[in-house]
């Protein structure tokens, strides 16, 4: 009997309709991203996919019957969504999955416009943990809204069709970088250089600002926009690319934003999928990348109310309710990169193609800043993966004392529910394209449908 441990490759263990399950799914992950690059519309498209299976729009307050399907949009940027079970959830409680649809992106000034040197340019504050050098040079698209001052809201998506223009921050050429290749790499790029290149046409006869005052005048032709409605807008500038195959045998994806999409695809299908009698929970959470702050954070209480509601339906205890609920918390680890091998220590770090990884805790130092899920709850999911045939893994984000990392599963322990991480390995996590293995991806779906059901 071998008492080792090891991990399972999922590419050599699979057979030959896995594989094709596997691709399968992948492309139908592609067209989430391609059309999911913001939170907002995450949540847009994902309400989509639910009404085309028939649920319907909840809103605190209504009444939840067993075998409702529902969904509450909060405020367009993080969604709740409802599998109301048959199954006693004073016993079972509520499989709660949580994954976030917000990514590290550069987010537009409030007073954006300005013009140097007869270009024209958007100021950005950058949102989430970047490499800033990452963001010059690359085709960038812009979405997001703006409020009018009449109130009315306007939607922006510019960059991602082949016609639409692009929008670009510059580099400094190497032949003059003699300096700035001696400064160190946090220093040498400067969050107030991350400007957006977005215009150099002049108005004729115009002396002053005259590039600005022509975007405005395009802005205003195609969205009625003034510059002092940016004061009310959210406008994200994301990168252009779309999720591409990458490799001779197509072995991975390569886009913006599977932090945390690759986690939150699998879950909304898993919920969708899942043959269960349980009581199931999706959330896709906004705002991960700064703190899990503000209301459509997962320190907002909003997730208490809607246990509450459940359980005042179903005539529970919501103390009850909540203390025999469970938590998987979706959300990307690193996985191992050999080019940066010193960063990790391989014998705990996830692998690529290896399956979903668990950490059973996060958090930075001497785990601070971590849920640490118990041996008895690991033990409990160790089991339900087993029973299903997924394969799985451990990971530990990296080299203890390197750096760190955290993710919502504390807000969600908070409210005495057992929960652990759970998610897809990730290579060069938080740029603008970042890499996964199609294996892991689908082994993420298998898992949580395994975990709902
Ligand atoms: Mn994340
Ligand atoms: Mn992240």
């Amino acid at each position: 009997m071998d008492l080792t441990y090891k991990r399972t490759n999922v590419y050599a263990a699979a057979d030959a309709a896995e594989t094709d399950a596997i691709m399968a799914y992948a492309e139908g992950y592609k067209r989430f991203l391609d059309s999911s690059k913001t939170e907002r519309e995450a949540v847009s498209t994902a309400v989509k996919l639910l009404e085309a299976k028939g649920y319907k729009p909840y809103a605190l307050g209504d009444k939840i019957s067993k075998g409702d399907k529902l969904y509450l949009n909060n405020r367009g940027k993080s969604l709740f969504i409802l599998r109301a079970g048959k199954a006693d959830i004073a016993k079972n409680g509520v499989r709660i999955l949580v994954a976030h649809v917000d990514s590290p992106r550069l987010d537009l000034k409030q007073v954006p416009l300005y013009e140097k040197a007869n270009i024209a340019y958007f100021k950005t504050h950058y949102y989430g943990g970047i490499k800033k050098y990452h963001w010059l040079t690359i085709p960038l698209a812009l979405h997001g809204v703006v409020v009018l001052k009449s109130g009315k809201k306007v939607e922006i998506a510019i960059g991602e069709k082949d016609s639409d223009p692009v929008f670009y921050i510059t580099d400094l050429l190497p032949h003059l970088s003699q300096e700035l290749n001696n400064a160190k790499i946090g220093d040498g790029f400067s969050a107030e250089n991350l400007n957006l290149v977005v215009g150099g046409i002049p108005v004729k006869g115009e002396e002053k600002d005259a590039v600005k005052k022509n975007v405005l005048a395009l802005l205003n032709a195609e969205y009625g926009i003034e510059e002092e409605d940016f004061l009310s807008a959210e406008l994200e500038a994301v990168p252009a690319a779309k999720a591409r195959d990458v490799g001779f045998d197509r072995a991975y994806i390569a886009s913006y934003g599977h932090d945390d999409r690759v986690c939150a695809y699998p879950e909304i299908t898993a919920t969708v999928d899942a043959d269960t009698n349980e009581t199931v929970l999706t959330i896709l959470a906004d705002k991960e990348e700064i703190g899990s702050v503000g209301n459509t954070g997962m320190q907002c209480i909003l997730i208490r109310d809607i246990l509450d509601a459940i359980a005042k339906n179903y005539g529970v205890d919501p103390a009850v309710l909540r203390q025999s609920s469970k938590c998987v918390s979706a959300d990307v680890t690193a996985g191992f990169d050999p080019a940066y091998a010193s960063a990790f220590e391989e014998m705990n770090v996830s692998l690529v193609h290896h399956g979903v990884a668990m950490s059973k805790f996060t958090g930075r130092g001497g785990k601070s800043g971590s849920n640490d899920a118990s041996a008895e709850y690991v033990g409990y999911l160790r089991k339900v993966f087993k029973d299903a045939g997924v394969i799985w893994q451990t990971g530990e984000l990296g080299r203890v004392d390197l750096g760190g990392g955290g993710t919502v599963a504390l807000f969600i322990a908070n409210n005495n529910i057992d929960t652990v991480d759970l998610g897809v390995p990730v290579l060069s996590m938080h740029s603008p394209d970042e890499l996964v293995s199609k294996a892991d991806v689908y082994s993420a779906y298998k898992a949580f449908k395994a975990f709902a059901e």
